[in-house]
């Protein structure tokens, strides 16, 4: 999508730090950490939201978790342990509408999901 900010950082047209690509999955660091350890992973393929996940283009997703699992490791957070969020729509304070997930950690986070 032409005016979507994270397709932008996909095709390298906005700058950002990776930290993993393949053919479906792209992950960078979030430009405003919550967390020592603050990671977005995204598809390739522009999907707006958690609303718009289908048996079409699901298979994304488990890529994106074999990813997060994968990073969590490397990056030294897989024993302590990590959260994986996604916000979805105006409730959910979704910001950028390119699906997204972000994987937190390196600190003890709090139990305050709301
Ligand atoms: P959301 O609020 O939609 O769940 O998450 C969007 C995330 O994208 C936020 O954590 C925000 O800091 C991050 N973000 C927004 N613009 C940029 C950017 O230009 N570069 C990077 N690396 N992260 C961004
Ligand atoms: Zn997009």
């Amino acid at each position: 999508m032409s005016d979507c900010l994270f397709c932008k950082i996909i095709a390298g047209e906005i700058p950002s730090t990776k930290v993993y690509e393949d053919e479906y999955v792209y992950a960078f660091k979030d430009i405003n950490p919550l967390a020592p350890i603050h990671v977005l992973i995204v598809p390739k393929e522009h999907i707006s939201g958690a609303s718009e996940i289908t048996s079409e283009n699901s298979a994304v997703v488990s890529k994106i978790f074999e990813t997060a699992a994968k990073l969590a490791k490397e990056l030294g957070i897989s024993e302590d342990g990590f959260r994986i969020v996604t916000n979805c729509g105006d409730h959910g304070c979704q910001s950028v509408h390119h699906l997204h997930f972000h994987l937190l950690g390196g600190k003890q986070l709090t139990a305050d999901m709301g």
